[in-house]
């Protein structure tokens, strides 16, 4: 029952096959079993997951049918929870027990889902392998020897080896994808503004999206529907009706245009991935499509633009740990000044302060217009690239990363582990939606392909996911972990 998809489980808890107590208490059990060798959860609330599953099946009893009701997931850890500790992966916020609830956690309450826990992440979401976060690496269910991708591998691992039905993640960069390709299963990044960023704790303002990460397309649809929504609180969310997200799955893929950036099937791209990629197209030409290729010719300089933009507005949202207000301070402090520096010092690890550091000098006065406004303008060249791409497309179609998932410890310089996200930045630099999922296995590693949007084509993307895992099952493979239960 464990493995299967939030849809599928949703008929099984409608039938009265199993309840939600039972389920409940099937992915606890499995998480006190492989946790321990996976790291995926900081934080497991066995004891109010109970509780919610138990008014989850009363309500059902009564009639009430909504998708998620009594579905098992887990949070990343950058959700504030109320009542619940909120670490974002940090030594500063490790004992930081948030006093409300993020909007993307009040909404999936409210649909019903039971919260099993809250999982591990990069510190403050800075990283793609999970081995920033305090709490140590997470390992890739597929070879523990492996990272999951950051920096919501936890998230991702933990629906791999099913120790929950689906998670929440968010996505700077690429932290939803790129550790939804290297664990094999489905990571979706709504456009900018179509989730609320209320009570997500801020990394970069103008380019964090919160979205699922699930074992289907079908599941990224029903969570999207509850997550998506304009919310008073976030100025930045859009005031644009929510549509049924899995109303379209099934439209047919007859004419659709798909767009191939050249940029993407360049240097850099191993030879297995390409070939799971292009036999993905294959198999969407089958079923009507056709394949042009597009050009974004400003994609090479998306990686130099966001390290200037990110760690911009990084340093400016992480100036509010100083000790006084949020979790860490220092022991002792002789003065204030100290009490600041110290604070800071021990409560943050080296990336975060690499990039407060970069953000901090990239905002000085007389290097403002060098660097951050410069980093501005080639953010609109690069969405432009995609206005351009999207006259001749519809959905524009490439890997998600160059690679699989790469040893523990193997990057250990920041520009190497920046480029990470070459496929994946710029579209978070133009605001559009993109989902990752699983198109093929090499040398026994998921590989993950990657589906963008227009603006706010959330549906479209949804669409053409589904549609490919109607049509071949390798979001269905498991890694072998796990497996004796
Ligand atoms: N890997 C990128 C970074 O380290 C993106 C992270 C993210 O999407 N949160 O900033």
């Amino acid at each position: 029952m464990i493995e299967k998809t939030a849809a599928e489980l949703s008929q099984a808890l409608s039938s009265g096959e199993i309840s939600s107590v039972e389920l409940t208490q099937s992915y606890l059990d499995r998480i006190n079993k492989y946790n321990e060798e996976l790291n995926a959860f900081i934080t497991v609330c066995e004891e109010s997951a109970l509780a919610q599953a138990k008014a989850a099946d009363e309500k059902r009893a009564n009639g009430d049918a909504s998708p998620l009701l009594g579905i098992p997931l887990a949070h990343k850890d950058i959700f504030c929870t109320n009542g619940v500790t909120t670490t974002c992966g940090s030594r500063m916020l490790h004992n930081f027990v948030a006093p409300y609830d993020a909007t993307v956690v009040e909404n999936f309450s409210a649909a019903g889902a039971v919260m099993l826990g809250k999982t591990n992440m990069d510190e403050f979401a800075m990283g793609s392998s999970n081995e920033t976060s305090f709490f140590g690496p997470v390992k890739n269910p597929w070879d523990t020897t492996r990272v999951p991708g950051g920096s919501s591998g936890g998230s991702a691992a933990a629906v791999a080896a099913d120790l929950c039905a689906m998670a929440t993640g968010t996505d700077t960069g690429g932290s939803i994808r790129q550790p939804a390709a290297f664990c094999g299963i489905t990571g979706f990044k709504p456009s900018y503004g179509r989730v609320s960023r209320w009570g997500m704790i801020a990394f970069a303002s103008s380019l964090d999206q919160a979205g699922p990460l699930s074992k289907s397309a079908e599941d990224a649809a029903l969570m999207t529907n509850v997550m998506a929504g304009l919310d008073k609180k976030d100025s930045t969310s859009i005031d644009k009706a929510v549509e049924d997200y899995t109303a379209t799955l099934n439209d047919s893929l007859d004419g659709l245009r798909i767009g191939i950036p050249k940029q993407h099937f360049a240097e850099g791209l191993t030879a297995e991935v390409e070939q799971g990629i292009r036999d993905a197209l294959s198999e969407y030409e089958k079923l009507g499509a056709t394949v042009t290729e597009v050009d974004l010719p400003n994609n090479h300089l998306s990686v130099s633009a966001y390290y200037v933009v990110a760690p911009a507005e990084a340093s400016a949202n992480l100036s509010r740990y100083d000790g006084v207000r949020y979790g860490y301070r220092c022991e002792n402090p002789v003065d204030l000044e100290d009490m600041y520096k110290r604070t800071r010092s021990e409560g943050f690890g080296d990336e975060v302060k690499r990039r407060i550091l970069v953000g901090t000098y990239a905002l000085s006065a007389g290097y403002y217009d060098a660097y951050y406004r410069k980093a501005q303008k080639i953010r609109r060249l690069i969405k432009n690239d995609f206005v351009e791409a999207f006259r001749e497309v519809d959905v524009i179609i490439g890997p998600t990363s160059p690679h699989t998932a790469f040893e523990l410890g193997a990057k250990t310089d920041p520009v190497t582990m920046y480029l990470e996200d070459i496929y994946t930045i710029a579209v978070n630099l133009a605001g559009l939606p993109g989902i990752s999922i699983p198109a093929g296995i090499a040398n026994g590693l998921p590989l993950g392909m990657h589906i963008v949007g227009k603006d706010f084509g959330e549906a479209k993307i949804l669409n053409v996911a589904h549609q490919f895992q109607q049509h071949t099952d390798w979001h269905k493979q498991k890694p072998n972990f796990g497996q004796e239960d």
